[in-house]
Parts: structure tokens; C-alpha cells; sequence
């Protein structure tokens, strides 16, 4: 058998082994608390990846099925005291029942989507084009709504406009700096790219006003973690070795993000499901992983002073941690920029660090439990009395306007480079 053919779950079959099944993972878990049954927590998924290890149970859609309620938010592994990667052997499980029974149409269609950026590119076109035809204006926001049911996406979702020209194609790919400042290659992600090209303009802003030269590698492509949600890791693989050549091509200092979720594909999940199984490109893959910083950690880092960036009215604001910057450790930096910015008053929520429900495509495949989770998070929210939530993901910016949307409330979402961006003043 070649090491291809090998089943991905013999790859953690030492991992599997590991948990005690004590359930300490149960407190954490946003798919526990939605789904309220044990095959949705970390225990349960452990103990069915062992069942299809062993090949005893039947790989019908109920198994497909319980292994897709996990959002890979990796409260679970925070958690636990054996160090069990739940997350890693949910992704090995779901590419090992995608192997036994193929991708479901919906996964299939994913990766069909998300494989070429110039299908994506010409399907945003195309939305930004007919979307008042299918969508109705939410007031005062730039949001939409559906006029009518479709499938996965329903009349009571709120969904953010698609912008008329995507944020790379409006810009250089290089933007010189000041010479010896550093040189940042900028990772844009699809949801910044095509959706929120407002945080890519902030994102420019503030590394200019730094100095920063800034490098937008034009082949650059989706992370491909939406992928993972099916089990479609060749299209991850595939994906994680294209943007690996697109940005070894740049003599960078930095490879910087806005999205939590795209620098956390980078940062920790290609080390770990791609360069873990290629010894050809585990190497270049952890070069990349070394430089991969968020770009809040960055903007401490390299010393912004939000005192510069501190004109604007006094508003009150709380912050909302994206799970793929908390498994990095990545919470004190957005709240030290918050905090130093005159005008700002940071309020907690509680349980900042919860899941917001949005879990890639889990979102889509399981859009009312995906709510009931961010229910929680939209009290919390509210109950702050701040006028704006920020957060450091696009994807979490998505889902958290959706469920305030739905509460009714008029909080702002906001990234926070767009909040720190907003106040710089011109030198
Ligand atoms: S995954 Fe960890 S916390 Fe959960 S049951 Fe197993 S050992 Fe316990
Ligand atoms: S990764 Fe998150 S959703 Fe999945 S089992 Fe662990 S805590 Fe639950």
C-alpha cells in the first residue's frame, strides 16, 4: 500500500488512544451544546473515529453526519488533559469516510468552488450583479437578505453584500515602503477579498502608516479550510501547495493576515494536515508557518502607537476572540490595541473566547444549530451595552452580524483594524 493509500485515521491512531474518555470536553464543546447528544463532543467523535478505524460500523449518512457536528474550534483541545487533537482527528475522519464513500454533493460543490480562484472570482461577479434580483436590502445595514427560500441559505439569513471589484484586483501587488522597514507579504483570504474589502483597505492603511512594504502576491489562493469541513483534503493539499509556491516567491519578513481563519490555515493546520504526511514540503511548509503572524500580533509587534490612531469620538466597545486566533494564542494583542486607543473604552463580554457558531461550512451544513450556538454570543454582546463588537475575522464578522441581526440589535460589527484605521490621523 502506497503511503497515499494509507486510511488518514491509521495516521492518528496513537492520538486516538490517548483519550481516557473522561469528558472533560463536554464543558467546552459549542457542538454539545447544540446538538445536546454525546456522538457531537469531542468524546463522542474520538470514539467513532475508532469505531470506523476498526471498520465495525456501518459508513451510512448517520456516521457522515455525526462526524460533520464539530465546528474545529479546538476548545476541546485547550481543555483536555491527555493533549488529544480532537480537531486533527476530526479532519482525519471526515477525509477517511470521504475516501470510503465520496464527497457529498454539497462538499463536492465546495471544492469545486474554492479550487479556482477564477471561478470565484467570475461567481462574485455574477452575485454582486443579480444579488438585488435575489436579495432584498436589510435597512441600515449593507446587509441582505433572500426573497425567497433556497437551499442552505433560507429567508432568515442575513448575508453581507458582495463587493463589485474584488480588493486584489484593485491593488498593486507591491506597495513600497520606507527603506529598512519590513517587508509583509499579505495574505487577503476569500471573505476579505470578495466580501469585506473594507479590512483589506484598513489592513493597507495601518502597515503603511507604519512604513511597511506591503505585497499582495496576485496567485495567491482560498486557505482551503472550508474544505475540511467534508473531508476534501486533496483539494486542501492541493491548495496549501499553490499558495505555499505564491509566496515563496517574495524575499518577506512577515507573512501577514486580517483573517483569523486564513492565517490559522497557514499558521497551524497545513504543518498539520498537509506537511505531516509530504516530507517534501514539510519543511517549506513550517518556513511558512514560522512567519505567519496575525496582523493585530504584528501591528504590536512592530509598535504601533493607537495614540496615533486615537483621533474620533469616545465609544464603548467589547471584543469577540475568533477561535482561530485563540488556538494560537493570539487575545492580548487586539486588547492592548483597543485599550492604548484614546476614546476607546473595552468592555468583556462574557465567554469572549466561546465559538461564535460560524465553523467553516458547519455554518451552512448546519445553519439553525450554528445560531443556536451563537445565540449565547449575541446576549453576551448585548448585555455589554457596547455600541460595537470587534473582532479579528471576517468569517466571525459574518455569523456575529447575523445573530444580532436576528436579536434585533444594532450593535456594529467591526474588525478591529477597521476601528484602529478609521482613526488614524494623516501625518
Ligand atoms: S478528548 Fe480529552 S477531555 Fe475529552 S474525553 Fe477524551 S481525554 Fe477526556
Ligand atoms: S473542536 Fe470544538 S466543536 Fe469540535 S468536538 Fe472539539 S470543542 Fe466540540
Amino acid at each position: 500500500m502506497s503511503d497515499q493509500n494509507i486510511d488518514p485515521l491509521k495516521r492518528v491512531e496513537d492520538q486516538l488512544k490517548k483519550c481516557v474518555k473522561c469528558g472533560a470536553c463536554r464543558q467546552n464543546c459549542p457542538a454539545f451544546t447544540a446538538f445536546q447528544r454525546e456522538p457531537a463532543v469531542a468524546r463522542g467523535k474520538v470514539a467513532l473515529a475508532q469505531h470506523v478505524l476498526a471498520d465495525d460500523i456501518a459508513l451510512d449518512d448517520q456516521t457522515y453526519l455525526a462526524m460533520s457536528k464539530c465546528l474545529l474550534c479546538g476548545s476541546c483541545v485547550d481543555k483536555c488533559p491527555n493533549d488529544v487533537p480532537t480537531d486533527e482527528i476530526v479532519i482525519a475522519a471526515r477525509e477517511s469516510l470521504a475516501q470510503k464513500r465520496g464527497l457529498t454533493t454539497f462538499h463536492a460543490a465546495v471544492g469545486q468552488v474554492i479550487k479556482s480562484r477564477a471561478r470565484m472570482k467570475m461567481g462574485a461577479k455574477v452575485a454582486s450583479i443579480l444579488g438585488p434580483l435575489f436579495f432584498k436590502k436589510v435597512p441600515e445595514t449593507s446587509g441582505l437578505r433572500l426573497r425567497f427560500p433556497a437551499p442552505f441559505v433560507g429567508t432568515k439569513r442575513f448575508i453581507p453584500a458582495i463587493a463589485k471589484n474584488s480588493f486584489i484586483d484593485q491593488h498593486p501587488e507591491v506597495i513600497p515602503g520606507e527603506p529598512g522597514k519590513p517587508r509583509i507579504a499579505f495574505f487577503v483570504g476569500c471573505m476579505t477579498n470578495f466580501v469585506y474589502t473594507d479590512v483589506g483597505e484598513a489592513t493597507l492603511a495601518l502597515f503603511r502608516h507604519l512604513g511597511c512594504t506591503i505585497i499582495i502576491p496576485k496567485g495567491q489562493q482560498c486557505c482551503g479550510l472550508p474544505g475540511m469541513s467534508g473531508g476534501d483534503l486533496a483539494t486542501v493539499r492541493d491548495l496549501a501547495e499553490k499558495n505555499l509556491k505564491e509566496f515563496e516567491k517574495y524575499e518577506v519578513d512577515y507573512v501577514m493576515s486580517a483573517c483569523a481563519t486564513c492565517g490559522g490555515a497557514l499558521h497551524r493546520l497545513y504543518p498539520l494536515v498537509v506537511g505531516k504526511r509530504n516530507p517534501e514540503l514539510r519543511e517549506r511548509l513550517d518556513a511558512l508557518a514560522k512567519k505567519t503572524v496575525d496582523a493585530s500580533q504584528l501591528l504590536r509587534q512592530l509598535g504601533l502607537d493607537p495614540t496615533e490612531t486615537g483621533g474620533g469620538e469616545g465609544i464603548r466597545i467589547t471584543y469577540h476572540d475568533p477561535c482561530h486566533l485563540r488556538t494560537r494564542g493570539v487575545a492580548k494583542q487586539p486588547r492592548e490595541l483597543l485599550q492604548a486607543t484614546p476614546g476607546v473604552e473595552l468592555v468583556e463580554m462574557e465567554g469572549a473566547d466561546k465559538c461564535c457558531g460560524l465553523g467553516g461550512t458547519f455554518n451552512v451544513y448546519h445553519y439553525d444549530s450554528s445560531m443556536d450556538i451563537n445565540n449565547g454570543k449575541s446576549e453576551a454582546i448585548v448585555a455589554t451595552g457596547a455600541e460595537a463588537v470587534a473582532t479579528g475575522c471576517p468569517g466571525c464578522m459574518m455569523q456575529l452580524s447575523d445573530g444580532l441581526k436576528q436579536h434585533g440589535s444594532n450593535v456594529e460589527v467591526v474588525h478591529i483594524l477597521q476601528l484602529l484605521a478609521r482613526r488614524i490621523k494623516p501625518r
